[in-house]
């Protein structure tokens, strides 16, 4: 993970009181994606990165399924690939996240950290976070055994036991990737069957320091400086438990990052801003993009797709405007 820390970069040098063509927020690969679409058709586009630079992908391993790469690519390295890209045609990157934004008129106003944005288009792209659990000892054993992200974690974890939670493909994925590290790895599911794909379950059964336990949730989280256990029901029979493990690794989906457009942007009820089938919002000139619009695939490729779409779009309706 790459994280930023704000309060060390200077004040913004994207040019307070600049109408940027476009504006983009995010710079996963729906963000990076827009950018290079946008660059490309010269609209001199501002990708404003928001915390993680390279969005939830650049957290991962190995990407194994985006085309191109028979072999996988490494998350962060296909994040500087279509930075470098986006760059190559004159996309600018900033370092900043937005905190507020007015959508009641354009070109719209975007508060960021380090300063303030005009955009006749804006390319909502911020992606998703994981869910919590919100167990007691979650938030204050985080980054003391509690872990949201193997790739950036599991290193810690070495000659460790740990346990896993979740049945989706992120649960996996990562569960066999901290096998590099781990002596055990238990992945407990709240039902008995899994919700992630065929290949990753079958490469998870087949793996030597993975077990499951079915049924199960995580009531608690149990440690005074670190991780010592964890605390467990069954959900079937009622029958409470504790497990001892050195590291909790937890992959229960996520929820997308559309806060700051409550009240301005149509959301459906989970969150996820409702776009058509062109990228656009409920707002002329403001499209989305990626995992912030899309509760359906969330895939690096779907959103990269998504990306590319907003862009042609943002430059179709500019055109259409200044013919
Ligand atoms: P997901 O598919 O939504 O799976 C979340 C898992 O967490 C489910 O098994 C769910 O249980 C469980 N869960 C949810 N809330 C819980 C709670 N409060 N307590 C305990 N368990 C809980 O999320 P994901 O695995 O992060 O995947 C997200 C998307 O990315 C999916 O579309 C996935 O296909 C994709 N993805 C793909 C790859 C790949 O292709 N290699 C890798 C990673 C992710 P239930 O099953 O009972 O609902």
């Amino acid at each position: 993970m790459v994280e930023l820390n704000l309060t060390n970069l200077g004040a913004s040098d994207a040019g307070e009181g600049k109408v940027h063509k476009v504006l983009i927020l995010g710079s996963g690969p729906a963000g990076l994606t827009a950018a290079l679409y946008a660059a490309r058709a010269e609209l001199e586009p501002l990708v404003l990165t928001g915390m993680e630079l390279g969005g939830q992908a650049a957290l991962t391993y190995t990407i194994e399924n985006y085309p191109g790469f028979p072999d996988g690519v490494g998350g962060s390295e296909l994040g500087e690939l279509f930075q470098k890209q986006a760059e190559r045609f004159g996309a600018k990157i900033e370092f900043d996240t937005a905190r507020a934004v007015d959508l009641s008129q354009r070109p719209f106003r975007i508060t960021g950290e380090n300063g303030k944005y005009l955009a006749e288009t804006l390319i909502i792209a911020t992606g998703a976070s994981p869910n919590h659990l919100n167990v007691p000892g979650e938030q204050e054993l985080t980054g003391r055994g509690v872990s949201y992200c193997a790739t950036c974690d599991g290193w810690f974890f070495k000659d460790k036991k740990v346990v896993v939670v979740g049945g989706g493909d992120s649960a996996l994925e990562e569960g066999l990737f901290l096998t590099r590290y781990a002596t055990s790895v238990t992945v407990i599911h709240r039902r008995d069957q899994l919700r992630a794909g065929p290949v990753l379950q079958k490469r998870a059964f087949a793996h030597e320091k993975i077990d499951f336990i079915w049924d199960t949730v995580v009531t608690e989280i149990v440690g005074t400086d670190k991780v010592e256990a964890v605390q467990l029901k069954n959900v079937k029979t009622g029958e409470e438990s504790t497990f001892e493990t050195d590291g909790v690794f937890i992959f229960i989906g996520h929820t997308p990052n559309t806060q700051l457009f409550k009240g301005q942007l149509e959301m459906d009820e989970r969150g996820y801003l409702k776009v058509d089938s062109r990228m656009r919002t409920s707002v002329p000139g403001v499209f989305a993009a990626g995992e912030a619009a899309d509760p359906h695939y969330r895939q690096v490729i779907t959103s990269a797709g998504m990306g590319a779409a907003a862009a042609i779009e943002a430059y179709r309706l500019l055109e259409s405007e200044s013919a």
